[in-house]
């Protein structure tokens, strides 16, 4: 029987059940309902670019130049000089050798990871690397062992003990739903003892950190010869859409030829790639959108301590408000949303059972006062602020 009423009801009961919305963006920090005006503090364009004029006007003019779909594979007829000239600002921007390009970051993962490693094989990912990485392990058909969340003694004794076929390491460079830094240094070192190869997924770290907005390996100094595998997702940061693997010319012309999930799937329109050209000059250039990011990090961090808000401990523009219950932190939501604040709720299994939170995210578009309207309202939900509300 297909009881799938039945489970869809559990799940609703259980405060579990996800809801769409249609929202009209109206600036880089608002959004409409088609009611009201809501200020949002959830969404992953942390510099501000996904509603940029100057990557608008990019997209335009390519697609009036080449049109919108681009009709087939890379391999096919997909592939247009401007997703070269992608490829290339990529590479040389974060310093690798090459490039390849996805059309998202979810089959990244899963095409590059299954590219890599099979049967025979080991996989090592913390426990809370993104869904995409944990599939990409799955459909590889490896031996997947997780390590407790940054436990780098869990993850030696589990690379002590085997011994047959590759291993690779798999880690977040910033984790999505804690917004903290994995710690990259440690892991390339153990790779490097170990023999395995390393894959770091900066979803969230690419643009926002480094000097130069290239990511959590850049601010840790990692080069392809310590970290060979580097993901990165366009929809993020960058304001766009899309993904890449960046990497020495042997291991990226190895997922050109093996990733079934960059082969067999329409490549990505050529005027994403134009704005996402005109996305990693800005990245590069407007060092005031780092700058305010940590504005304003700093002014929430401040203001959540006098407040008695439970934070997690993140340096990033992803600053977590722990809750604990799944239904309290979606009616916490509901509550900022009467108050005309948007924060998403996130509950299990995106998190661990009894860790739902409210993931408050930052751009580098909102304005210091918009942080202290934030918190002012957070202020009039006591149970955000009780330290037993969880
Ligand atoms: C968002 C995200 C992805 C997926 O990227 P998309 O381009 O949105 O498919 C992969 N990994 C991490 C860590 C992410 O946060």
């Amino acid at each position: 029987m297909w009881n799938l009423a039945e489970g869809l009801a559990e799940r609703r009961a259980a405060g579990l059940e996800r809801r769409v919305r249609a929202l009209q963006p109206v600036d880089g920090v608002r959004v409409h309902d088609g009611r009201r005006e809501l200020l949002q503090f959830c969404s992953n364009d942390y510099m501000g670019l996904a509603a940029d004029q100057r990557l608008r006007a990019a997209f335009v003019d390519e697609a009036m130049c080449s049109g919108v779909g681009s009709g087939a594979s890379h391999f096919v007829t997909g592939h247009r000089p401007v997703h070269e000239a992608l490829a290339s600002r990529l590479a040389a921007w974060l310093q690798r050798d090459q490039v390849l390009l996805f059309s998202s970051g979810y089959l990244a993962n899963l095409g590059i990871v299954d590219a890599l490693v099979g049967r025979r094989d080991q996989v090592y990912q913390d426990r809370l690397n993104h869904a995409s990485l944990l599939d990409g392990a799955r459909l590889s058909g490896a031996r997947l062992k997780r390590y407790a969340h940054g436990d780098m003694e869990q993850l030696e004794r589990s690379l002590s003990r085997d011994v047959e076929g590759r291993r690779l390491i798999v880690s977040d460079g910033v984790f999505s739903m804690d917004g903290d830094i994995a710690p990259l240094s440690e892991l390339a070192s153990l790779a490097a003892r170990y023999g395995a190869a390393m894959l770091v997924d900066d979803a969230h770290g690419l643009g926002v950190l480094g000097e130069t907005g290239g990511g959590s390996l850049q601010q840790a100094g990692l080069d392809q010869d310590r970290v060979p595998l580097l993901v990165g997702t366009l929809g993020k940061a960058a304001g766009t859409f899309g993904a890449f693997v960046a990497g020495p010319a042997v291991w990226v012309e190895h997922l050109r030829q093996q990733a079934r999930t960059q082969i067999y799937t329409t490549a990505p329109p050529a005027a994403l790639a134009a704005a996402t050209l005109v996305a990693i000059d800005i990245l590069t250039e407007e060092t005031w959108r780092r700058h305010q990011l940590q504005a304003l990090i700093a002014r929430f961090q401040a203001g959540a301590a006098q407040l008695g808000l439970r934070l997690l401990p993140s340096p990033t523009p992803i600053q977590p408000v722990l809750v604990g219950d799944a239904g309290t932190a979606l009616e916490a939501s509901e509550a900022l949303d009467r108050r005309g604040i948007m924060v998403s709720a996130i509950r299990p299994p995106t998190v661990p059972a009894g860790s739902a939170r409210l993931r408050v995210t930052f751009s580098a578009l909102h304005k210091e006062a918009d942080v202290d309207r934030l918190l002012e309202a957070m202020a009039d939900i006591p149970v955000l602020r009780s330290a037993e509300s969880a």
